[in-house]
């Protein structure tokens, strides 16, 4: 007080508090009990609060009364105790901790304050206590430290780089993981340092530039790509996260950044891509060697055919010569008109048979027909394959002394929609297959029939049969019981060729009994494209005059029979060279040349002969026509591809079509 008026005022004021009840309200609403006693212990008042501790309903209900009156004898002894201590002594107890139990039994962090009032002749003449329940603001603090314990656990059990920087980028906090990158043990350590101090000047600049910029906008940085090289010696790659901090004002007081070890991650995508590149390696090296062996399959295949083909051949030489002989040699058998024709016409249907087996081993083989794909008359497919095979299943083994009884029963008439060769391909496959299975011989039998919406065909025989493991691989590529003799890709490819068809296979197979293939393919309406029937008569077309090259001379004599019987009039050239010159010389409305030539090749003929006059068509004569057009090669300058042999209305076919095809 500085003055006695402010002295007085202040004593008024308090007077008129204490008058007007004001002290008693204000006592009362505070959260700390208040209470005064006398040197016996006894209250003398007392605030809400204590009324409220001890349990009554309000203060009136404490004064008169001590602690004897509300607590357990014990507890009110040593609440005494220490009050006379202090009426004796004269000395306060100031902030004492003093837990409690409250009414309903649970623990309360009081902290007690007891001060002793002397008289005007300095003796104790009572007691101010006031005491605060601490409890919730200590229960608070606990929990405090608690949930720091556990967050600083799991960012120092994190993964990833954590760390804390104030304004100035300086770290003010960093997890364990961080704290050893950059060389030190203890966390703090790192606190009030920079990038500065551990990354090299351009590195640091780079991420306190960042920091600045995330501190200036408030906008974080999220998941940048950086190449962290410590000085310390440690390189990572991380994906580096920092968001501003706040307080709680919403001001902002740093940075938490968050990186992101990516350094494995990088090297694991890096040793995958380089396995994946091994891998695809691998993979087409396989595919070469699949291929490979595929083909040694298919030649493997093809040379059985051969055999068979070279049967049929001499089959259907067997009536040329015996009738040619017979027509040169045998007297007066051409006299006989009707004798000499019939010879003739037998002669031609052999000379036929013959190119028609050719044919078919070209079909074998043409790799291009694959995805050619018409009706297949189904029980016109098995007979040809039982009379492909035959020369396998009984030429052969006749000389072995065995026999192979062939039974086919084609109950259905139906047609299916696929590639005739691949069909050919499978069912060959299966013969051989069946006829391997039965060295001593047996029975082999081709069925078909319709079982609506699919034409089955069944391939069994009575062989060795096969074991369930067997039976239960036998599709898998390269699986084989023949060591030395198979590739084991034939069931593969039956396999290959049934699903390209739409179609399904099983096998029901008995070890010592024998084998059944049943192959379910889809029906098709459509029905087989016939063979045009040729015109037997001359087309009365006009005649042409015609180049003819060719450099052997019984087909160049042949051919130019054939086409002078049909009124054309033909110039022969040796070879290509003599073809040109001829050409040059003279006007013609057609040139049908040989392909393999001495000299000038056909194919240049062609390109020759239309660089000087485009519009006359070029037909190309080859033994190989029928594998250059399924490879759909046509050389240029060539208007349409024959395939040798020919015939006189195949001729006059081909020369009808090329006037029609005549490229322009
Ligand atoms: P490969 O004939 O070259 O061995 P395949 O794929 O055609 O290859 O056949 C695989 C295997 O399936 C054969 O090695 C054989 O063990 C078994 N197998 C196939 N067809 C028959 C059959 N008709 N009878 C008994 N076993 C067969």
């Amino acid at each position: 007080m500085n003055t006695e008026t402010d002295n007085n005022l202040y004593k008024a004021i308090l007077s008129a508090i204490v008058r007007h009840g004001i002290f008693n309200t204000f006592i009362n609403e505070i959260p700390m009990r208040i209470y005064i006693k006398d040197t016996h212990g006894k209250f003398l008042t007392a605030n809400k609060a204590v009324a409220d501790f001890v349990g009554v309903a309000n203060p009136d209900d404490v004064t008169g009364k001590t602690d004897f009156d509300f607590f357990p004898k014990e507890q009110a002894r040593r609440y005494f105790d220490d009050e006379q201590e202090i009426i004796h002594t004269g000395k306060p107890v100031l902030h004492k901790e003093e837990p409690k139990l409250d009414k309903s039994g649970v623990k309360r962090e009081i902290f007690v304050t007891k001060m002793p009032v002397t008289g005007d002749d300095g003796k104790v003449i009572g007691l101010l206590g006031f005491s605060t329940d601490l409890t919730e603001r200590i229960q608070a603090e606990e929990k405090l430290i608690e949930e720091r314990n556990s967050l600083r656990t799991l960012i120092n059990t994190l993964p990833d780089f954590i760390y804390v920087k104030d304004t100035q980028s300086r770290f003010t906090l960093s997890n364990t993981l961080h704290t050893k990158f950059l060389g030190l043990n203890s966390p703090e350590d790192i606190i009030g340092k920079t990038d500065f101090d551990f990354f090299p000047k351009d590195i640091a600049s780079s991420f306190f530039a960042d920091e600045q910029e995330i501190i200036r906008t408030g906008k974080p940085l999220f998941q940048k790509d950086e190449i962290s090289p410590s000085l310390h010696g440690n390189t990572v790659r991380v994906l580096t996260t920092k968001i501003p901090l706040k307080d709680i004002t919403g001001k902002i007081i740093g940075i938490v950044g968050v990186s992101h070890d990516i350094t494995s991650i990088i090297r694991m995508e890096k040793n995958l891509g380089e396995v994946n590149t091994k891998l695809s390696k691998t993979l087409n090296e396989l595919k070469q060697s699949q291929e490979q062996i595929i083909q040694s399959e298919r030649l493997r295949a093809l040379g059985q055919m051969a055999s068979g083909i070279t049967h049929d051949f001499n089959n259907a030489l067997t009536p040329i010569l015996g009738y040619s002989d017979l027509l040169i040699n045998g007297p007066g058998i051409l006299e006989d008109k009707n004798a000499t024709l019939n010879m003739l016409k037998d002669i031609r249907t052999a000379a036929l048979d013959a190119a028609q087996t050719v044919r078919r081993l070209s079909e074998f083989y043409a790799p291009a027909r694959k995805t050619e794909r018409k009706p297949v008359d189904v029980a016109k497919l098995i007979e040809s394959t039982v009379g492909m095979t035959r020369p396998l299943w009984k030429e052969e083994m006749a000389a072995k002394n065995v026999s192979i009884n062939m039974v086919t029963r084609l109950d259905s008439t139906g047609n299916v929609f696929g590639n005739e060769s691949q069909l050919r391909e499978m069912l060959t496959n299966l013969v051989f297959n069946a006829v391997d299975a039965m060295p001593r011989g047996g029975t082999l039998t081709l069925k078909t029939r319709t079982e609506t919406p699919f034409i089955v065909i069944e391939v069994t025989d009575t062989g060795i049969g096969m074991s369930d493991e067997i039976r239960s691989q036998c599709f898998e590529p390269f699986f084989t019981t023949k060591h030395k003799r198979g590739g084991g890709l034939g069931l593969s490819m039956v396999h290959g060729i049934v699903r390209q068809h739409s179609g399904e296979i099983e096998v029901k197979s008995s070890e010592g009994k024998g084998s059944t293939f049943t192959i379910r393919l889809p029906e098709t309406t459509m029905p087989v494209e016939q063979e045009k029937t040729r015109q037997a008569t001359p087309s009365g077309a006009q005649q042409l005059n015609v180049l003819l090259i060719d450099d052997e001379e019984v087909v160049r004599q042949t051919i130019e029979a054939c086409l002078k019987s049909d009124h054309h009039s033909v110039s022969s050239a040796i070879d290509g060279k003599h073809g040109l010159e001829l050409f040059n010389k003279n006007k013609f409305d057609l040139v049908i040349t040989d392909r393999a030539m001495p000299g000038i090749s056909g194919d240049n003929v062609a390109v020759e002969i239309k660089k000087i006059n485009p519009n006359i068509p070029v037909i190309m004569l080859t033994g190989f026509g029928h594998i250059m057009r399924d490879l759909k090669q046509c050389p240029a300058g060539v208007d349409l591809i024959v395939s040798k042999p020919v015939t006189r209305d195949s001729l006059r076919d081909s020369i009808t079509k090329a006037f029609s095809h005549k490229k322009h």
